[in-house]
């Protein structure tokens, strides 16, 4: 079966198999790793070695920390405000979709939050403009959302601002290469392209380690878990080893210069399926959409659950639109192989053949 869901996603076949072996008795030692201390000479060597390929895989210089934490993504929603802006000091996002508005809507409990542009009267199916953002002067940051999982908006130019930049990479974050060094922090849950949901990752210029408040829980303090090797308290340990896993495979792959192509070509099959059609419908902009999640419609919506079963017949699974916006969504992170696209886009001319 081939698994389209938006997450927690699809895991490359092979990190399965291998942990399958490793799970239960690691290296040989007797013990699970999710039974092992995080403290102990074993563990720390699994956990160096991830945090090792995910600096190799993005270029990730020694300017920045990166943080294993718990807590998802949303958890990092009040994190970002109270690790880098005083109270009540202003601070700058963009609105594109679901999750930035869920990111604003936790900053607004912390900040005072400047919304310098939004997708909204378009229905988040484009993209605003650079030129027409209205940036603070004095903003401690500027928070943008890469890649909308539920609208299907994606970013393809990372933006140009004073403040430090402020990423929510969760499903976009190692589909290609990006340049760190443009960013203050990029974070993302792990349940898309990294690995097991219950952990995220955080990178951070460590000029920005410090600002934290006051009162900020300590397990939450940037610095604290930075000075700590992420380890102030016990960490996700099983997500943290199946991350590393999925990162070497990444290496094995060929790195993010060939996940690009790979993700670029199965995006570009599924996208012209859908244009070429009458039947199915994609409303985001050319130059807005998404390669990972890739919501469409049918002609009639009365066919919906029709296409939802026989796809789930056919091994397709998870291609039910999100609650919020109905429809339906293929979520075709790195771990979705290129034969799964061409299995759905197969499947999409028989329903419509069938069915139109
Ligand atoms: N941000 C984005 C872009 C997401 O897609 C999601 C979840 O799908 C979240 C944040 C929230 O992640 P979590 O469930 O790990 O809190």
């Amino acid at each position: 079966a081939f698994n389209f869901c938006a997450g927690p996603a699809a895991l490359p076949t092979a990190v399965l198999a291998e942990a399958q072996e490793q799970l239960l008795d690691w290296n040989g030692r007797g013990v699970s790793v999710m039974e092992m201390s995080h403290r102990s000479p074993e563990f720390v060597s699994i956990a160096t070695e991830a945090e090792q390929d995910l600096r190799d895989l993005l270029s990730i210089s020694d300017d920045y920390s990166v943080l294993f934490v718990q807590g998802g993504a949303s958890a990092q929603f009040a994190s970002i405000p109270l690790n880098l802006s005083a109270l009540g000091e202003r601070v700058d996002y963009v609105n594109t979709g679901t999750w930035s508005s869920k990111a604003i809507a936790e900053a607004s409990r912390y900040a005072d939050v400047n919304i310098v542009a939004s997708a909204e009267p378009n229905q988040f199916t484009t993209l605003p403009d650079q030129a027409s953002w209205r940036c603070s002067d004095n903003a401690a940051y500027l928070h943008y959302t890469p890649n909308e999982t539920i609208n299907g908006l994606e970013f393809d130019w990372v933006p140009d601002v004073d403040a430090p930049l402020v990423a929510d990479m969760s499903s976009t974050i190692l589909s290609r290469p990006v340049d760190v060094s443009q960013f203050g922090v990029i974070y993302a849950g792990a349940q898309k392209n990294i690995g097991p949901a219950g952990l995220a990752i955080v990178i951070i210029n460590k000029e920005l380690l410090g600002r934290a408040r006051q009162d900020i829980p300590t397990c939450m303090n940037y610095k604290v878990v930075a000075q700590s090797n992420s380890m102030y308290n016990t960490p996700p340990t099983l997500a943290w080893y199946f991350s590393g896993l999925v990162f070497k495979w990444i290496k094995a792959q060929g790195g993010l210069v060939a996940m690009e192509a790979i993700n670029r070509r199965k995006a570009d099959k599924l996208y012209k399926a859908i244009d070429t059609s009458d039947f199915y419908n994609n409303p985001v902009a050319l130059n807005s959409r998404s390669w990972m999640n890739v919501p469409f419609t049918l002609a009639d919506d009365r066919l919906n659950s029709l296409f939802v079963s026989q796809a789930d017949e056919n091994g397709l699974l998870n291609l039910a639109g999100h609650r919020s916006v109905g429809g339906m969504r293929a979520s075709i992170y790195n771990a979705v192989p290129e034969a799964a696209v061409d299995a759905l886009v197969e499947f999409m001319s028989v329903f419509e053949r069938e069915n139109g």
